[in-house]
């Protein structure tokens, strides 16, 4: 059986259409599946949109966050109640199209085990975003040692390969990298990022800046090695300031400069004090890992064969 992991967050416009259009996609291929849907706290109508879907098709679990955990969380919440001997993840807006996901249950039949979405156009997106979005993957790419920058979150992996994404113990697990790293025989699927038909993308520039730091800080210690290599700059410059005060006190004239002095005081203030801002960032993180706090909390939930309402801590 093939499980369909949907995030939901304020999709209320989109629910019923993107239930309708995947299962009758998959029933047509004859692929056995069910749909999980997670609704990531919407502040909107999701959830009752979720039971609707639900209430009408059998194959259709729905689980109900206590509040918004992102949508990192609600995947992995989904795979981690996916009973499917294989899980595929995509969003709930129809921007993933369904066909892509029969395309990907064929390679899956065929013997491979991670299979990935890959962007073959990245849909309308402002200037800015595709430049921010390049430089981003730039780094991503560099520190999981493959070509993400067409990657997305739209994927199907076995059985094998979703239980080790979940004994994965880092709570701020990023998705898109993880799929990569934890290896496996892999294809890719490219597909064409569709219009949103409705509702409208939960992306604001600062949650994506948000984003990519997050994950590069999750990916990579790149950042901490550019600090070391800042002092070192910084360091062989005063070097070269000594040694040419030093000759120039030994000519006989000393050098005086009020300016020169504040001006060195201020950009070695600056450097180390963005330093320790990067450090203390890792730190900040480390923190949170420390802390173990679960990466999501469901208050309700809907099986697809059980249809039991429970709450639950
Ligand atoms: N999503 C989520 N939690 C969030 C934000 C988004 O579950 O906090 C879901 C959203 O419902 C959708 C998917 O993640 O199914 C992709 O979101 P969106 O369409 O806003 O992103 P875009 O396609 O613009 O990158
Ligand atoms: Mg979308």
């Amino acid at each position: 059986m093939l499980s369909v992991v949907l995030p939901a967050y304020n999709e209320e416009k989109m629910l019923a259409k993107a239930a309708g259009t995947i299962s009758s996609v998959l029933e047509e291929a004859a692929i056995p599946y069910e749909l999980v849907f997670v609704n990531d706290g919407s502040r909107d109508g999701t959830w009752a949109e979720i039971e609707k879907a639900a209430a009408g098709n059998p194959h259709i679990a729905g689980i109900h966050f206590s509040r918004n955990f992102g949508k990192e969380a609600a995947i992995f919440a989904g795979l981690a109640n996916a009973s499917g001997d294989c899980c595929a993840v995509m969003d709930c807006d129809l921007q993933h199209p369904p066909e892509a996901l029969v395309e990907m249950y064929r390679l899956w039949e065929q013997g491979y085990e991670v299979i990935e979405g890959v962007k073959r156009s990245r849909g309308r997106e402002s200037v800015m975003h595709r430049a921010s979005a390049g430089l981003f993957y730039r780094m991503i790419s560099k520190a999981v040692g493959i070509d993400m920058s067409r990657a997305s979150d739209f994927k199907l992996m076995d059985r094998k390969a979703v239980d080790a994404l979940l004994a994965l113990p880092e709570k701020n697990a990023f998705f898109r990298a993880l799929s990569s790293w934890i290896g496996y025989k892999t294809a890719s699927v490219e597909f064409d990022v569709q219009e949103r038909e409705a509702g409208e993308s939960k992306w604001s520039t600062w949650s994506l800046v948000k984003y990519a730091v997050t994950n590069i800080v999750a990916f990579s210690s790149v950042p901490m090695q550019l600090v070391t290599v800042a002092g070192v700059l910084v360091f062989i410059f005063a070097m070269i300031m000594g040694v040419q005060t030093l000759a120039k006190f030994f000519m006989g004239h000393a050098v005086e400069g009020f300016t020169t002095v504040i001006l060195l005081i201020l950009i070695i203030g600056s450097v180390i004090m963005i330093s320790l801002g990067i450090i203390g960032y890792y730190i900040s993180k480390i923190y949170e890992e420390v802390k173990g706090r679960p990466r999501y909390l469901i208050s309700k939930r809907i099986s697809a064969e059980r249809r039991t309402d429970e709450g639950e801590k």
